[in-house]
């Protein structure tokens, strides 16, 4: 299996060349030359495997440069019951007639991307230590992200981590949950800024080549493949939890904001997965909704991205979309990078409307908003009716979801996080505080080990030279 770029590079890559790489020489994300399909005869099989030996399956089908039985043990070793809390890692549940959440926030950070860092970490602790290299991870994190780095990459061999995140803006719980690590190879820097001065200064360092490459500095960001391909993985076992035969269809609601998990849903249906509907979810940041209704893709700056009770949702450029672009558009590599290099950097916007029914109609993705109202509403009906706390996030699935069902068709509703994380919103809709993991009693009184700087470049690559051997 070999990678392209969705800009129309010339070069091809395998799979473990461009695991360690962010994006592609050309600016554009890296996407295989083609999706392997799956059949009859594979999905067969394939159901009532245990979800390590299911990830082993689809990964083995991207993957052609690490040997089978390591890969193997890679997956067995990522996807256990003591890290993800359940022996079915991404169980099913069922809500309503039709309506299913599948959990996929029960690993070490409460949050799905707990799903793909988790496999990510073993993937680069088991390649670097193949090269005999080193690699320092320098990200920027609100919350999410970071701590599922963090906790993918502790302990890991040859791998450091340099997290900055904004000083005083996370909540108490995910200050508490990044903090609290006490692994030599975990720093966290707390930024005297926002998010965004953040992302600057690892933009700043990243540009600055000869830094970038005397230290080692990747990223783990949203657009690597391998996150991506991970994520593939519980759309097919939510297929099997949720039909009783592989001739059946269900549809997805994903709650949106980079565009990474539901574009793994894509993929999934691209290789053939039984999906009748992907439908996108976004909170008041509705740019991805306004592209799927309009066909038109307009990115906001930061003034005009809103700070909501779903933050893991506040984007405004959504940097997995370019891949599903891609295929939209025919895989025209000259085309994408004329609309994301040039249009959109000289207008801030382009337009599809031309294509934009083909994205329903050959693609399946319907989309929808949901708002802080419809979050609280959401979390109150979902308690009062089921018994069930839900997160912010989840709730904005759940909210569209419901709109876009199908008779007899499951809607399976990707849980992105638990309720814990986001308990200022939970107390809000329901008046008491959600329930917490008991793994996580008391981490709020932990002794912290972060580091605060100003928010200046210099000063974080005067630490990161100061931390690297
Ligand atoms: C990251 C995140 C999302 C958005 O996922 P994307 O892959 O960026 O679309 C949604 N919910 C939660 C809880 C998240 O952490």
């Amino acid at each position: 299996m070999l990678y392209l770029s969705t800009r129309g590079h010339p070069d091809r890559k395998r799979f473990c060349e461009i695991l360690l790489e962010g994006l592609a020489p050309d600016g554009g994300l890296y996407l295989p030359e083609s999706y392997p399909r799956v059949d009859a005869a594979m999905l067969a099989k394939w159901r009532g495997l245990p979800y390590a030996d299911l990830a082993f399956e689809i990964l083995s089908l991207y993957i052609d440069d690490i040997p089978a039985e390591d890969l193997r043990a890679i997956c067995r070793k990522t996807y256990t019951a003591e890290v993800f809390g359940t022996r079915e890692i991404a169980p099913l549940r069922k809500l309503e007639e039709g309506v299913f959440l599948e959990a996929l926030s029960n690993g070490p950070t409460l949050a799905f991307k707990d799903m793909a860092m988790q496999l990510l970490g073993n993937l680069f602790e088991y390649e670097l230590g193949r090269r005999g290299e080193e690699l320092n991870i320098l990200g920027a994190t609100s919350g999410d992200t970071g701590s599922a780095a963090e906790y993918a990459m502790r302990g890991k061999k040859g791998v450091r981590v340099f997290m900055t995140s904004p000083h005083g803006r996370m909540s108490p719980f995910q200050q508490a949950q990044m903090f609290s690590l006490q692994d030599a190879n975990i720093h966290n820097l707390a930024i005297e800024g926002v998010f965004d001065d953040c992302q600057d200064i690892v933009k700043a360092v990243s540009n600055d080549l000869a830094f970038k490459r005397k230290h080692r500095i990747g990223t783990v960001n949203s657009i690597n493949w391998a996150r991506l391909v991970a994520q593939v993985v519980y759309y097919f076992a939510g297929y099997f939890q949720a039909t009783s035969a592989n001739d059946r269809q269900v549809s997805f609601a994903v709650p949106s904001g980079n565009f990474g998990n539901i574009c793994a849903g894509h993929v999934a249906r691209m290789m053939g997965l039984p999906v009748a509907r992907l439908v996108l979810a976004t909170n008041e940041n509705d740019v991805l909704d306004e592209f799927f209704r309009t066909g038109i893709y307009r990115v906001r700056g930061s003034k005009d991205t809103y700070e909501t009770s779903s933050p893991s949702m506040d984007i405004s450029k959504a940097s997995n979309f370019e891949r599903f672009v891609f295929d939209l558009v025919g895989r025209d590599g000259a085309k994408l990078r004329y609309l994301f290099a040039e249009e959109l950097v000289a207008k801030g916007r382009f337009d599809l409307s031309g294509d934009i029914a083909r994205a329903r109609e050959q693609y399946g993705f319907v989309s929808g908003k949901s708002t802080h109202a419809d979050r609280l509403a959401t979390i109150r009906d979902t308690h009062a009716r089921f018994g069930t706390v839900i997160d912010t996030h989840t709730a904005d699935g759940l909210k569209v979801a419901r709109a876009h069902v199908q008779a007899g068709i499951p809607m399976i509703v990707l849980e992105t996080a638990l309720p814990i994380k986001f308990a200022a919103t939970i107390v809000e809709a329901l008046g008491h505080e959600p329930e917490r993991p008991a793994k996580f009693a008391g981490i709020e009184g932990l002794p912290k080990r972060v580091t605060v700087l100003p928010a200046d470049a210099a000063q974080v690559k005067q630490f990161i030279a100061a931390h690297v051997s």
